[in-house]
């Protein structure tokens, strides 16, 4: 297991107690076997429809500080989108999932500091990185570029079965190229007939967990992330929103709570206990529930005991 600590210092940050999951475009450059986004309407990029000024200026009416996790699509291939990263930035904090292909990645340390990127999270996307950099030279160019410039870069790569084999050398070779951080990901889909998490054998469980940087992977691999009946943050400190800033509890429980940019955003006074059979947001569950106490909650003590 690597480590942990590294993820309860970015969760755990006094600067935002409020956090965001934003699907900011549903356009990307790769295609990648694995990928669960629709590409085929056309592209949507919500700096077409709103300036950087205004979408920051409704995250700001809000009176909240937030970490305003930014997914995709591929970020950086969104124009206007290092302008919107510095406006959000004025006043809130950013996590950034992003494949790292766009060059425009060389000129983001002239539009935001370091102290207000939470993490990157560099996927390195194997069967399509492979095809335009087959030897990762360019991913690693640019990782190695935001390491340098301050910024806290995590690897993430998807576990997807063919790669099983190749995972650790990647790891070797990525260590030793100078990047401090990687986590393996889990992949959740169909691949040859078998559905992911569920069909992975107990070694392969060992594998993952062993190179994965979150401690809640190992409850993905094992289709453990039920919380029901839990207390969570989401819907009042955690929520999710799509392109067009509709907001929502959770990616399980799709409770509305208004829209960012009419200014209907409303959250819930309170924790509530978790009604959805399956958390989706289980990367951020660790931190979403239990927030009293702002340490890991005791799992052990809902989770059944392996036979
Ligand atoms: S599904 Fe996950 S994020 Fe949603 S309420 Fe339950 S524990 Fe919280």
């Amino acid at each position: 297991m690597q480590d942990t600590k590294f993820n309860l210092d970015i969760f755990n940050h006094p600067e935002y107690d409020y956090k965001i999951f934003w699907t900011i475009s549903d356009f990307c450059n790769f295609n990648c076997p694995y990928c669960y986004m629709d590409k085929s309407p056309p592209a949507q990029f919500i700096t077409k429809s709103y300036s950087p000024e205004f979408i920051a200026e409704c995250f700001n009416n809000t009176g909240i500080n937030w970490l305003i996790m930014l997914a995709g699509g591929e970020p950086f291939l969104m124009p206007k989108f290092l302008e919107l990263s510095r406006e959000l930035t004025k006043n809130h904090h950013l996590q950034i999932s992003t494949n790292l292909t766009p060059d425009t990645v060389f000129k983001f340390p002239d539009y935001v500091s370091p102290k207000r990127v939470m993490v990157i999270s560099a996927s390195l996307h194997v069967p399509q990185r492979k095809k335009v950099d087959p030897e990762f030279e360019k991913f690693i160019e640019k990782c190695l570029f935001l390491q340098q410039k301050g910024y806290r870069v995590v690897v993430n790569y998807v576990t997807w079965p063919p790669l099983l084999g190749r995972m650790e050398d990647d790891f070797a070779y990525l260590k030793k190229s100078g990047i401090q951080n990687m986590t393996a990901f889990t992949f959740l889909g169909t691949y040859n007939g078998k559905q992911y998490p569920e069909s992975y054998t107990e070694d392969q469980i060992q594998l993952i967990s062993k190179l994965a940087m979150y401690r809640r992977e190992e409850d993905i691999l094992r289709c453990n992330t039920k919380y029901k009946g839990i207390p969570c943050e989401a819907g009042h400190k955690y929520f999710t929103t799509d392109i067009d800033g509709n907001v929502y509890k959770c990616r399980s429980d799709m409770v509305k709570h208004g829209n960012l940019f009419d200014g209907s955003f409303k959250p819930a006074s309170k924790d509530r206990k978790c009604r959805a059979d399956y958390c989706i947001d289980t990367y951020m569950a660790e931190y979403i529930l239990n927030p009293k106490e702002k340490k890991p909650f005791n799992w052990s003590s809902i989770i059944p005991k392996k036979k």
